[in-house]
């Protein structure tokens, strides 16, 4: 199957680093122009760019805190500026945010839910004024195999992640008949910054779960994501498809 986005615009939150820059660089690869949404690291976003166009693609990057409403408007008003139109969304970008219930503090959870969860919420409704007159659009949400199989320590990431599936499913509902699909990646162990500290903590034991025997690559979950974005994807809507080498079957 050839995968062609040529025309297509996508807006990847978080693609400065990790996950997000994969997607933005596949997308790239397949056809599509990109807005490389980042939050503090702007010399990796600006390498982003820099990859996508080296595809032979429009790239620009553009700085909002996904948990800030006015930020993402600023953001989405760019993108439109720039490109158009919008036919993708990737709402990736994601924080970790460790901690035991018992010594969790409130200001740790609502930083972990305002960024995974309201993040995508608001990304979404930032879009959907220009999506909804096209009658087309996708939006893949970056959730994690945690909202299925949780660890210690990860109550208020595990619980960010739920709601995410829970939301992509109510999307999808709620946008299907507007031309729009949305759906939900469920990434295992990614090789990235986030999982470094982890991986190099508890890696045997990390190891040990996985039945593959590795950690996953970010292009791994990319090449996904190029998938639901293509109209291959039409007849898909509300899935939450896992990424994890096996992890969550074992
Ligand atoms: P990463 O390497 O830590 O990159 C995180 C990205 O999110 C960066 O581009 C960062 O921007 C951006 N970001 C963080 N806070 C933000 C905010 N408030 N507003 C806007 N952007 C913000 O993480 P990753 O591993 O690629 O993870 C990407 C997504 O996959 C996340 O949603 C994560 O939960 C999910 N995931 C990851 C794994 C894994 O094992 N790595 C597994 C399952 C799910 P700056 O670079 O500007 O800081």
């Amino acid at each position: 199957m050839i995968i062609d986005l040529k025309g297509k615009k996508a807006l990847v939150t978080g693609a400065s680093r990790g996950i997000g820059k994969m997607c933005a660089i596949a997308l790239a690869r397949a056809g599509a122009d990109v807005t490389v949404g980042y939050h503090r690291k702007e010399q990796e976003a600006a390498d982003t760019v820099r990859q996508v166009a080296e595809c032979g693609q429009e790239a620009t990057a553009f700085s909002a805190d996904v948990a800030d409403a006015a930020q993402v408007e600023n953001l989405v008003q760019h993108h439109q500026e720039v490109h158009g139109r919008l036919d993708i969304l990737v709402n990736n970008a994601g924080v970790a945010g460790e901690g035991l219930i018992g010594s969790l503090s409130d200001s740790d959870w609502d930083h972990v839910q305002s960024v995974n969860l309201r993040g995508a919420f608001v990304c979404t409704r930032s879009v959907l004024p220009l999506m909804m007159p096209q009658g087309t659009g996708k939006i893949i949400n970056i959730a994690s195999v945690v909202a299925m199989t949780s660890a210690s320590g990860q109550a208020g990431y595990a619980a960010s992640k739920g709601g995410l599936v829970a939301f992509t499913r109510a999307g999808a509902v709620e946008l299907a008949a507007k031309g729009i699909q949305v759906n939900a990646i469920l990434p295992g162990l990614i090789s990235t910054d986030m999982s470094a500290k982890a991986q190099r903590r508890y890696r045997d034991r990390m190891l040990a779960r996985i039945p593959a025997g590795r950690f996953g690559k970010a292009e791994e979950v990319a090449q996904m994501v190029v998938y639901l974005a293509s109209s291959a994807a039409d007849y898909i809507t509300g899935q939450s498809i896992v990424i994890d080498g096996g992890l969550s079957v074992a």
